[in-house]
């Protein structure tokens, strides 16, 4: 895709995002938009920066690395953050490279984080990943089990969890996730849903969203292996 193409697809993305913040009576400031780049290689990147996009999503620890700078050599205002799986061996490299880590999905992961903490390492903010569907071959915590774990991570360990991400089944309407995440938050008092990628972040604006993950929708197809 050339430069134009992302920059102008980012613009679209910026109305649309505007518009619908607007009529679920919200302000559109309330509304980040990360742009997914996984398997789209730097030169996408730039081209969204160009746009004066500079917060970016990636589902992989050692493909962002080899992609942007590392921290301290950062645009200032980029904001990276991890949406995919994050295996417990890479916690403290995550740690150290992203400025959110949004798929915190289970215990062994949050111990790990906090040996990282312990260590000295100052953490991310965190999401925790609500697999709200209940899908076998989804990551993140099951509902029954998201009480539980969110008052443990809050309580017991203090870390840095500000809000809650999810991915609803290809197949269902999204509607009821949305709205399940949004409760869940409410309860916990935590001020950020990531939720909507590029098929429904309109949606899951009206439901609150503040953050909505989008990559076709800006960079364009990724090779099936990847989704
Ligand atoms: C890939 C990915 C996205 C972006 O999805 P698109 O449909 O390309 O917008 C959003 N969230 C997560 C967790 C992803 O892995």
């Amino acid at each position: 895709m050339t430069d134009s193409t992302i920059a102008s697809r980012i613009e679209s993305i910026r109305s649309a995002i505007d518009a619908a913040a607007k009529s679920a009576n919200r302000a559109p400031s309330q509304v980040t938009l990360i742009a997914v780049a996984k398997t789209h290689d730097g030169s996408a990147v730039q081209d969204a920066m160009a746009a004066k996009q500079f917060v970016f999503g990636e589902n992989r620890v050692q493909e962002a690395m080899a992609k942007y700078p590392i921290p301290s050599q950062r645009d200032p205002r980029m904001k990276l953050h991890l949406i995919g799986s994050l295996q417990s061996n890479k916690a403290r490299q995550a740690a150290e490279f992203f400025d959110s880590i949004d798929s915190l999905d289970r215990e062994s992961l949050a111990l790990e984080l906090l040996k990282t903490r312990d260590s000295g390492v100052k953490l991310p903010e965190l999401l925790i990943q609500i697999n709200t569907g209940a899908e076998p071959q989804k990551s993140g915590i099951m509902g029954v089990d998201a009480d539980g774990f969110i008052a443990q991570c809050l309580d017991q360990w203090q870390l840095p969890v500000q809000g809650l991400m999810c991915v609803p089944p290809v197949d269902q309407a999204p509607e009821p996730h949305f709205a399940m995440l949004a409760a869940i938050a409410k309860k916990f008092n935590l001020p950020h849903l990531s939720m909507g990628m590029s098929h429904d972040f309109e949606t899951a604006i009206r439901f609150g969203a503040t953050s909505v993950r989008i990559g076709t929708a800006i960079f364009g197809a990724r090779p099936k292996i990847t989704e």
